[in-house]
């Protein structure tokens, strides 16, 4: 209270302070795939993991909510990248500088052109032999214990599950 002095509440109208809720019927969903690795999101971690999975040997799928990868790089124009010095990122900087699509000199903080990163992308995921599902939102993940098996998705579609025996979700805000 503004006062400071405590007051007691009712359950009803405790419970009529929060959002109103509905049930929703329980339902049976479809199996869309069973992959070794599934990566949720596609911005640059997705993309390298999956990469690097699938160069392991690991039949992957990876899963993005945009029609595009690359995540913040290009749906958000985050593109001032900083020197790369080893990995799948010197592989995406030879790619996209072989485009003319960089700002600098190897070495260099550079802009990376996001259209350019998009491209690179696309190519390292498909020489990878990486499946793509597009357009699919992960909504929720499937638990047995304490393993997480698999996610659920959803996309025009509709929704469906895809199994993993490796699950790594990946995106920035890591929610
Ligand atoms: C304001 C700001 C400025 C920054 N500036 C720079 C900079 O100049 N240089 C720099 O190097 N770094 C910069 N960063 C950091 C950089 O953006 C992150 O480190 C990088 O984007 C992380 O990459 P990521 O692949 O982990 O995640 P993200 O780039 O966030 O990619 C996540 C991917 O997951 C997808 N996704 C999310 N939720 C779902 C879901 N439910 N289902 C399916 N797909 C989903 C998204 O669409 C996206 O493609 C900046 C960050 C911020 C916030």
């Amino acid at each position: 209270m503004p006062d400071g002095r405590a007051t007691s509440l009712s359950i009803e109208a405790a419970l009529a302070l929060l959002p109103r809720h509905v049930r929703e019927p329980a339902r049976s969903t479809p199996v869309l795939q069973e992959k070794d690795v599934v990566v949720s999101g596609g911005g640059m971690a997705g993309v390298a993991a999956a990469v690097s999975a699938a160069r392991c040997g690991a039949d992957v799928l990876l899963i993005e909510r945009y029609g595009f990868l690359g995540g913040m790089a290009t749906a958000a124009f985050v593109d001032t990248i900083p020197p790369v010095a080893k990995g799948i990122g010197t592989e995406f900087e030879s790619r996209i500088r072989e485009l003319g699509a960089i700002s600098t000199e190897k070495g260099f903080w550079a802009s990376w052109d996001p259209e350019a990163i998009k491209r690179a992308c696309f190519e390292i995921i498909e020489d990878a032999g990486v499946e793509l599902l597009l357009h699919s939102y992960v909504a929720g993940v499937l638990v047995e214990g304490s393993t997480l098996t698999g996610v659920l998705v959803e996309s025009k579609s509709g929704r469906a599950a895809v199994m993993g025996k490796l699950q790594y979700r990946r995106w920035g805000m890591g929610d």
